[in-house]
């Protein structure tokens, strides 16, 4: 009713603007943007993932000793099986980013559920982890997303602070992950572009490379989402 009422107000644009996309709104479906402030604990969050450029980014992080979060879509998982594995292998916790990571916008409640569906399916199928974590393509949420997240037992995640790694050079994402970077934020950056192979994602690296060490050095350590919201 609520969320009917929202979404069909021509006067409520701000409101439905704020409850589709904000990143603290619990409107459309629940969703967390951050975990515990009291501790120096930060969580990167990978989105749109694997892909072919995903292997160098977890070198970087391998490197540094930073565990983080992928956000997967199915199809990409598909075709990155091996890839997908190792993020696994690797110890990062995985989460669910759609099959197709189509946006959810004016989308059936049927598709919206599809689409997570699929996604666990592909997910565990090729790794074997059935995740408990969901991101919403474009952080779109839609009518119908709060009964698909709660038929899957998914928990909705969004973010304290997005990285545009997607069009940013990196030491401009980089300057924004050290601004943002605050007690039990959640930080969205991408290790893919949608669906696309062989994305480029020179910038992100670079970002996470330059930003950690400094990030450490302020104190901070880098949890999984589960770990830093305690789930
Ligand atoms: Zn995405």
């Amino acid at each position: 009713m609520v969320e009917a009422a929202i979404v069909s107000t021509a006067g409520a644009v701000g409101l439905a603007a704020y409850a589709v996309r904000g990143r603290s709104s619990q409107l459309l479906a629940p969703s967390i943007w951050h975990g515990d402030r009291k501790r120096p604990s930060l969580a990167l969050t990978f989105d749109d993932g694997p892909s072919e450029s995903t292997p160098a980014l977890l070198e970087v992080l391998a490197k540094h000793g930073v565990t983080a979060t992928f956000f997967m879509c199915g199809r990409n998982v598909r075709r990155c099986s091996e890839i997908a594995r190792d993020v696994v292998a690797a110890g990062h916790e995985i989460g669910n980013h759609t099959e197709s990571h189509a946006p959810f916008y004016f989308k059936s409640a049927e598709f919206i559920y599809r689409e997570a569906a699929l996604a666990q399916e592909s997910i565990f199928q090729i790794t074997r982890v059935n995740p408990k974590l969901f991101r919403a393509p474009y952080g779109v949420r839609w009518v119908g997303l709060r009964q698909a997240q709660a038929r899957l037992d998914l928990t909705g995640v969004m973010w304290t602070a997005i990285a545009h790694d997607w069009k940013w050079p990196g030491p401009r994402v980089a300057r924004m992950l050290l601004k943002r970077a605050k007690n039990g934020a959640i930080l969205c950056l991408h290790d893919g572009r949608a669906i696309q192979r062989t994305p480029d994602i020179r910038a992100t690296i670079e970002a996470v490379e330059f930003a950690v060490p400094i990030l450490k050095e302020r104190g901070f350590t880098f949890e999984t989402v589960s770990q830093l919201c305690g789930l």
